[in-house]
């Protein structure tokens, strides 16, 4: 890992090394996901399948993710678009990681009629991912992956960044 005069990229640095060196983790948070998506489909909240939310230049969000979740979609997903401020796996209006994707990904639905539901899901199971880092020992960071100050493929990249090997 470089030297880094910047102590809290330091220490998202090596919270990813050992998000990605930790083998027991992306079963966990595949297990956890299984029950998040089993929720979802409870609560049937109404989606066009526009794509447009995964577009965050045209929607202005912003994506966050813990390490270990991070760890996991840039593992088993490899980027497919390179358009700025896009999500790389968005292809057409599809999603194309379906499998790795975040809590945040699988909690998100533009439809105003389901957001408390889905926001007391969101955050049921976000405690939960964090209790999973502690239990794994992988420090828990709280990534922005459309951060600005972050090079653009630390987190959409198949190949680890630099900062994180
Ligand atoms: S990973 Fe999939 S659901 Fe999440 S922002 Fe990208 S395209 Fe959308
Ligand atoms: S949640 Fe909304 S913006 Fe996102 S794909 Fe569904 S209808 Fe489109």
């Amino acid at each position: 890992m470089p030297p880094t005069s910047d102590p809290d990229a330091a220490a998202e640095a090596s919270a990813c090394a050992a998000a990605r060196e930790c083998k027991d983790l992306p079963d966990a948070l595949t297990e956890l996901y299984a029950r998040v998506d089993r929720d979802i489909r409870r609560l049937a909240p109404p989606c066009e399948r526009c794509g447009r939310c995964c577009r965050f230049d045209q929607a202005a969000h912003r994506l966050f993710a813990s390490v270990g979740e991070w760890a996991m979609l840039s593992q088993q997903c490899g980027a497919i678009d390179a358009a700025e401020n896009r999500c790389p796996y968005q292809a057409g209006n599809a999603c194309m990681a379906r499998d790795g994707r975040t809590l945040a990904c699988r909690t998100y639905f533009c439809h105003a009629a389901t957001r408390l539901a889905l926001r007391d899901i969101y955050e049921q199971y976000h405690a939960q991912i964090r209790r999973l880092h502690a239990t794994h020992s992988v420090p828990y960071h709280y990534l922005d992956l459309t951060a600005a100050r972050l090079p653009r493929n630390r987190f959409f990249c198949s190949n680890p960044p630099t900062s994180c090997r």
